[in-house]
This record gives structure tokens, C-alpha cells and sequence, in this order.
């Protein structure tokens, strides 16, 4: 038996604005994850099976190691669909929003879901959520936020209509925001729901194959590109830098998804424990950190716009990447000023 975890009266404001809604949106954050993807889809599958017309709806594209999950292909993305997203959005009289804690996270959707009539219900884990939506059900303390979707799903009492796909898309969620139960998951609780997701039939060994050894070629030489001719370590500092410009990128035909997963390669050095990944994009440099123990990444992001987790957190910087480096280089040099914990 599950704890609650979420208070009763959330579930029941929640279960109302599901029943008396017909025309139902799922969003979810830029640059969607596997958390992001698989609560989304989990979540739609559900909705669906009560016979709601729902649709996901996501900022931009995801990776194609998602594209296997059930109706991915039904996701729409609205960079690409802005019109179809526009009206979807217009119309709905329910929306969820997953993954995400504030309207800056979801970029060219936020005045749409500002001027939206629509109720709104955020299911998600990171801290200090913006208070947007009518239902706010926001637990940091779990590692995914598939992991909320499974439980919300049995807090209305429908574990009985948990179907194959919705578990897979949720387990995928929870496999991927815990890098495969090597972080963030020591709550026995996990293991409790997992054994419900076998149970239903999911193969769990071929999930984390589609997952994470479905790479391309040019994937897998950028990540070496990248770890022998890009990382700084600061062992002084237990951390380590990595970075990408465009043009290194564009040299290895760099798709949506291909540098994922980088961030998290330096912890495996022996007394790193903090590692940054800087991203050339078009208009600015993408930061991804993350950190094992204590140390609060999110610390380190809030000075670039951004925030996340303790362990895991991301922000941006408009300066060049020369710039951003030498920010990252003296703000590691100041480490002791961020050790608090701040979760
Ligand atoms: P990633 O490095 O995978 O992009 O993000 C790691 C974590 O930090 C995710 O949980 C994500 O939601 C959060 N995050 C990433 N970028 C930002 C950002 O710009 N602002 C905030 N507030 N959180 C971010
Ligand atoms: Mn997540």
C-alpha cells in the first residue's frame, strides 16, 4: 500500500475539473525529457481511456529515443503545429501542466496559457512552484514526475484501468529523471510502484534498451569528441566543465537529444561531484548541471536565469561561451558560498 502523499483535497478538486471537462490539454516543459514525455503520456492515455478528447501538447521537439512510447506521434509540438497548438489551447477547458513549476519554463506557450480561460492543475516536483493553476499538486520530494502521475491515477481510484502503455510511459519517466535508479531513489516506495508496472506486463530490460542504446554513431563520437578535447577538471574544486560550441555540434550533425546524458559522465571521476554542461544554442549557451550529495546545483543556476533541483538543474546565459566559462570558472572558485543546502 502506497502512501498518500497527496492531500485528499487536491484529488478531489483535481477529479472535478477532470469529470466536468471534455476537451482536455497536457503540457509540458521546453526541451522535453524522458519525465516529461512519459508523465504527459501516461497521463493522456489515461484521460483517453475515460473517454476525454486530450492532447499533448509540447513547447518544442523531444528525442527520438521517445519515439517509440505509445501515440508519441500524437504529441504536438507546437514549434512546428503553432496554429493546430494555438486552437487546442483556446479551446480547452482543462489544462495540466507536468514537469514544470512557472510559465517561463514552457516559452512560447506562456501567454497562451496566461489567456486561457481553462482550469489548470500542475502535477510536478521541482521547488518553489509559481502559483498559476487552481490545483497545485508539487512534491519535491519525489524523484519524477510520472512517479505524481502513477499516484494521482490511484488516488482517484482508477489503478484498475492502469493499462501496458501508460505503465511504460510512466516507468519510463521514473528510469529516466533518476538515471536509471542511480539517483534520487531510495524511497522503497519506488520499488512498490515498479513492481505494479512489471505486474501490468512492461518489459523493463527493453525499455532501458530503447532508451539508452538506440544512440547514433555520430552521437557517440561527439560524447568522445567532447569528454577528451572539451572537460576541464577543477579538482581543487571537485568539479567539472564541459562544453560544446555550434559549430563543434553542426561537425557531428548534432540532433535534438544527441548531447543528453553528457552532463552526468563527469560525476563518474573519482571526487568530482558537481559537473556542468554548456551548450551553444542559436541565441544563447544552454547550462545543464548536476551534482551528487549535498552540493545545491540550483544554486549555481539561479545565476544563469535559471534553477531545478538540488542535484539537478539548468539555466541559460546570452553572453558568448568564452564569457559563460570564465562566469562558470569564477563561480566555481567561490564554491564554498553555495554549499548550503537550499531543498
Ligand atoms: P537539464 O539540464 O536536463 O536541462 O535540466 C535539469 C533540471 O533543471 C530539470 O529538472 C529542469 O526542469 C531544470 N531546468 C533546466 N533548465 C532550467 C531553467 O532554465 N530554469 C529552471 N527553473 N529550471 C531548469
Ligand atoms: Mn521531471
Amino acid at each position: 500500500m502506497l502512501s498518500k502523499l497527496i492531500d485528499e483535497d487536491k484529488i478531489q478538486k483535481a477529479r472535478k475539473l477532470v469529470n466536468r471537462s471534455e476537451r482536455i490539454v497536457i503540457t509540458t516543459h521546453i526541451s522535453p525529457d524522458g519525465d516529461a514525455i512519459g508523465s504527459s503520456l501516461g497521463l493522456y492515455h489515461f484521460l483517453k481511456g475515460l473517454g476525454k478528447e486530450v492532447t499533448v501538447i509540447v513547447p518544442n521537439r523531444f528525442p527520438s529515443f521517445l519515439s517509440w512510447l505509445n501515440e508519441s506521434d500524437h504529441i504536438v509540438v507546437m514549434e512546428e503545429l503553432q496554429s493546430i497548438a494555438v486552437r487546442l489551447i483556446k479551446e480547452a477547458e482543462l489544462i495540466f501542466c507536468l514537469d514544470y513549476n512557472g510559465l517561463n519554463r514552457i516559452n512560447g506557450m506562456k501567454p497562451l496559457l496566461e489567456q486561457s480561460q481553462a482550469h489548470k492543475v500542475m502535477i510536478d516536483h521541482h521547488p518553489f512552484p509559481e502559483s498559476f493553476c487552481d490545483v497545485t499538486i508539487s512534491h519535491p520530494e519525489v524523484s519524477s514526475t510520472s512517479e505524481l502521475v502513477f499516484r494521482f491515477i490511484c488516488r482517484v481510484g482508477a489503478f484498475g484501468s492502469v493499462t501496458k502503455v501508460m505503465a511504460e510511459a510512466i516507468y519510463t519517466g521514473m528510469m529516466t529523471d533518476t538515471g536509471n535508479f542511480s539517483y534520487n531513489s531510495n524511497d522503497p516506495e519506488i520499488y512498490a510502484i515498479i513492481k505494479e508496472l512489471v505486474q501490468l506486463g512492461i518489459d523493463k530490460d527493453a525499455i532501458y534498451r530503447s532508451v539508452y542504446n538506440t544512440y547514433s554513431e555520430d552521437r557517440m563520437r561527439l560524447m568522445g569528441y567532447t569528454l577528451s578535447e572539451k572537460m576541464v577538471v577543477f579538482h581543487e574544486y571537485h568539479t567539472a566543465v564541459i562544453s560544446l560550441t555550434a559549430a563543434e555540434q553542426e561537425h557531428y550533425h548534432h540532433k535534438i537529444g544527441d548531447s543528453e546524458g553528457f552532463v552526468n559522465i563527469p560525476l563518474q571521476i573519482d571526487n568530482v561531484d558537481c559537473s556542468i554542461f554548456a551548450r551553444e544554442d542559436k541565441d544563447k549557451v544552454k547550462l545543464s548541471f548536476r551534482s551528487q550529495g549535498s552540493f545545491p546545483v540550483n544554486k549555481l543556476a539561479a545565476e544563469f536565469n535559471g534553477g531545478g533541483h538540488l542535484n539537478a538543474a539548468g539555466g541559460e546565459s546570452y553572453a558568448t561561451m568564452e564569457e559563460t566559462l570564465q562566469k562558470l570558472e569564477s563561480l566555481i572558485r567561490r564554491r564554498s558560498e553555495f554549499e548550503t543546502n537550499v531543498e
